[in-house]
């Protein structure tokens, strides 16, 4: 028997981040790092060059950073996962950029509900009329009704019993 797996949910995505911008720039360009709704750094999803852009950046503040014990740390940390070397020439390029402060990009979307199909597929149900299973084609509906499969709607056409 297929069963219901979940109904349709509101799923909410939290997502802040510490932005700069650029000075003397009209397109609002600039950087952000990804933070907690508090605004602390996270610094493992940071990839890339991006530990380097966020030592840049922090280097505006960096007089307001030493002041306090959290700054400290972190400095400390940027230093550790940068090497000594890399993390001063990255505060001595100083990027041109303005603390724009914690910008909150958290955002709600809907997740379909979905049904066990009998073949043991999960099918999620986002077509208000027929949800196909992909491995074995059998038809939901978008409460996860079962519905006769689609070969069986109609009595094959078979000219013989007009005559
Ligand atoms: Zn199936």
């Amino acid at each position: 028997m297929s069963s219901l797996i979940r109904t349709r949910q509101k799923v909410h995505v939290p997502s802040f981040s510490l932005d700069f911008q650029r000075r003397n720039d009209t397109h609002g360009s600039g950087f952000g790092f990804p933070c907690t709704k508090e605004g602390k750094l996270l610094l493992n999803e940071i990839k890339g060059p991006g530990l380097e852009n966020l030592v840049s950046c922090l280097a505006v503040e960096l007089d307001a950073l030493v002041q306090t014990e959290e700054g400290k740390l972190l400095l400390d940390e940027l230093k550790g996962l940068l090497g000594p070397d890399k993390f001063e020439q990255c505060l001595a390029e100083k990027y041109d950029v303005t603390l724009e402060g914690i910008v909150d990009y958290s955002y709600d979307f809907w997740e379909p509900a979905q049904v066990k199909c009998d073949c043991g597929a999960l099918v999620d149900l986002t077509d208000s009329d027929y949800n196909t299973c992909d491995k074995c084609e059998r038809l939901y509906g978008l409460y996860g009704t079962p519905y006769i499969p689609r070969h069986l709607w109609e009595e094959p056409y078979d000219p013989e019993d007009y005559y």
